[in-house]
């Protein structure tokens, strides 16, 4: 009997790999440990799965920092419009919305994955659940099979390492695959969350806040000391404005979770993290004295906490009034013009030290993983050992949020599908 391309994982990278190879008439076999297919597709994008991305190729491959390089030559083969023509065979509508976010025009993640298990499963592939991939068996440096827990062994021709990364382990990716390649020789980059809530220093204040979600703001992060800062290199761009919140730890909300990466690797090499949250970007230092000063010369009798309220929530309005040392119920005709530009200067940098992050479960994708040096660029093969395969996100490959890291997932799954559906074939 011929040995099957076995794939391990049925998520994202796992189904479509699984579908292509046997599209192309290999005997596939697909591993997934829990009792059903793409737990994550599940829950991605909000339960609506952002799966992909309308940015152009060059703005596209931005959102993974300096590893976008790596994907380009996987893009030009099989990127965002063969996906999606892919897809619509399975009754999928795209959408696009802001950002360029593209989602299943049902709205619905369910579909998606529907989709691909469908692609996968009419073509042919055979999908084992609660089967637990333990060990990749190789001889001679070539892929011989996998051992299952518990002790049995699959023969393969070929093996797609697709198990996901170390994040939300609910959903089956609890990290396996970093160990099994790891055991065969693959370099593995160190782990670390990626769009992670990050934690502060005043965490009595974050506490006071918690619950409050900001529009129209913008963030920048420092390292260094106060005097002698300097801008944070980030991963990813972080536009210029977008939406925060405080939670009981800290910060969370798209700005931060696009930069927490930055934040959290600048940490572990031992740097000091600010974060400087601008309230008003729209407005110069300049502008938002003057407006101040305008709106006490209107209401002098107005009590300066009330009067804030209508620049920004309650709390928030009390805790910037409180940290510059004035009473909230002060009349603002009362307020001296230092103490006015204290409270404006707040507006503009309205500042929070950064001690961490939740752990690497928490984060929405984990960053690290199978050095891409070890991998090759189109194939998707390893450098190591014949006959081995490794996609997704059990690479050391991550992006920030609006659907680049699906996209990552399902070209590198297509492409090892169809490479090892060749080997497997003896092309
Ligand atoms: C809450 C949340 C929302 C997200 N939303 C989006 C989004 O909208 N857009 C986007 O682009 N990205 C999103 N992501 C990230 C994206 O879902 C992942 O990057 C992507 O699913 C990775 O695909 P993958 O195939 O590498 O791994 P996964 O999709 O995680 O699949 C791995 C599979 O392998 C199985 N497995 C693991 N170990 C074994 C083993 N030993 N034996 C057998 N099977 C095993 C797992 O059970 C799982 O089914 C989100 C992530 C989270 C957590």
């Amino acid at each position: 009997m011929t040995r099957p391309i076995v794939v391990i994982g049925a998520g994202a990278g796992g189904l479509i790999a699984a579908g292509r190879a046997a599209e192309l008439g290999a005997s596939v076999l697909v591993l997934e440990k829990m009792d059903e297919p793409g737990k994550k597709i599940l829950i991605s994008g909000k339960e609506r799965c952002n799966i992909t991305n309308a940015a152009p190729l060059e703005q596209f491959l931005q959102h993974y920092g300096r590893d976008g390089r790596f994907l380009r030559n996987a893009y030009h083969r099989f990127f965002r419009d063969e996906l999606l023509a892919l897809l619509r065979r399975y009754g999928i509508k795209p959408q696009t919305e802001r950002g360029g976010r593209i989602f299943p025009g049902t709205d619905r993640a369910r579909d998606v994955r529907d989709a691909l298990l469908r692609y996968a499963v009419e073509r042919g592939a055979a999908i084992r659940y609660g089967a637990t991939a333990e060990k990749l068996l190789i001889r001679d440096g070539a892929i011989q099979g996998v051992q299952l827990l518990g002790g049995e062994n699959v023969r393969a021709a070929a093996v797609i390492l697709a198990t996901g990364g170390a994040s939300w382990p609910g959903t089956g990716s609890t990290g396996d695959g970093y160990r099994m390649a790891q055991a065969v020789g693959h370099t593995i980059v160190p782990l670390r969350p990626a769009l992670v809530p990050l934690t502060v220093r005043e965490r009595a204040l974050a506490k006071k806040l918690q619950g409050i979600s900001l529009r129209n703001v913008a963030c920048a992060f420092y390292t260094g000391k106060p005097g002698a800062e300097k801008a944070l290199r980030l991963p990813f761009p972080l536009p210029p404005t977008g939406e925060m919140l405080f939670t009981h730890f800290g910060v969370s909300g798209p700005l931060i979770l696009t930069a927490s990466l930055g934040a959290v690797d600048a940490l572990r090499a031992g740097k000091r993290v600010t974060l400087a949250i601008d309230l008003k970007p729209g407005m110069t230092p300049e502008q938002v004295r003057a407006r101040l000063q305008r709106e006490f010369e209107h209401s002098p009798h107005r009590h300066l906490g009330n009067l804030l309220r209508g620049w920004v929530p309650g709390t928030l309005a009390d805790v910037l009034t409180d940290l510059s040392g004035i009473a909230a119920d002060r009349p603002v005709h009362t307020l001296r013009a230092e103490e006015r530009d204290k409270i404006g200067q707040r507006f503009k940098d309205f500042r929070w030290q950064i001690t961490g992050s939740l752990p690497l479960e928490a984060g929405m994708v984990t960053a690290g993983g199978v050095s891409l040096r070890e991998v090759d660029p189109v194939s998707f093969a390893s450098k190591l050992v014949a006959g081995l395969h490794i996609v997704g996100e059990t690479l050391d490959l991550a992006a920030d949020t609006g659907g680049f890291n699906l996209q990552a997932a399902f070209s590198s799954g297509y492409l090892a599908g169809e490479a090892a559906a060749q080997l497997a074939a003896g092309g």
